[in-house]
């Protein structure tokens, strides 16, 4: 460790435990200073995702404050909408003789199939009513094409059919990615990932997140999303 790692350690000790974070190696650093490069990614906070929807994620409504909290420190946010086709490939409805959380093969790979949901223009598919974030300048919507599914907000599950958002993100010269929402395991996961891929610095805000953990998919998804470089951050650093 050199000497200004030290002081600067030093320093940290004399905050107060919120305004620190933990990084992947588990050491502390500084409370994050968001600026006009920073974009918060605000994925799928749609009913179909809390309970009383279509496909629940355990507590995923009790993260909507904190959201709407984070969300007044970045000027830039991007909110993602799941917005399927009546009869989605990623249906278990659409595979006559399988059940919704099955692992099929598809054309693009290993597909979950889920329960009907998040259909477009159904109550179902809107964002949540509590979610409230008027400064949000794009939605992007993914999961359109009939055939295929898509968690990442990046690039579609055939890992090549791309949502736009990279080029979007870059000509609005944005070089860092938080990624909040839902689900940890998936959505939020394959998004952190792919804009990683795309170039970009990305953070997943751990406690404005809730996970699906279906067969052990939350721990591969912290380990994949440690493994290249996603940044695995607390709200605190945010909010300071
Ligand atoms: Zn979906």
């Amino acid at each position: 460790m050199n000497a200004s790692r030290r002081s600067s350690l030093r320093l940290l000790s004399g905050l107060p435990a919120l305004a620190l974070f933990a990084t992947p190696a588990g050491t502390a650093a500084a409370a994050e200073t968001i600026g006009e490069q920073d974009v918060l990614i605000v994925v799928d906070m749609q009913n179909c995702f809390v309970p009383g929807g279509t496909l629940p994620v355990k507590e995923g409504d009790q993260i909507v404050p904190l959201i709407n909290r984070i969300a007044r420190r970045f000027q830039n946010v991007v909110i993602t909408q799941d917005w399927h086709t009546p009869g989605h490939t990623s249906f278990a409805s659409s595979h006559p003789g399988h059940k919704p959380f099955e692992l099929i093969d598809v054309p693009y790979g290993k597909q979950v199939l889920w329960p009907d949901h998040c259909v477009q223009g159904t109550p179902d598919a809107a964002l949540h009513h509590d979610l409230d974030i008027p400064h949000a300048q794009l939605i992007i919507r993914k999961g359109f094409h009939a055939q295929t599914d898509s968690y990442s907000a990046f690039v579609e599950a055939d890992k090549k059919t791309y949502t736009g958002l990279g080029g979007y993100l870059k000509q609005r010269q944005i070089r860092r990615c938080f990624v909040c929402g839902l689900a940890t395991d998936f959505c939020v996961a394959w998004t952190a990932l792919d804009g990683r891929a795309a170039g970009f610095q990305v953070a997943v805000i751990e406690d404005a997140c809730r996970a699906i953990d279906l067969n052990g998919s939350l721990a591969a998804a912290w380990d994949a999303m440690g493994r290249k470089g996603v940044r695995r951050v607390q709200s605190a650093a945010l909010l300071g």
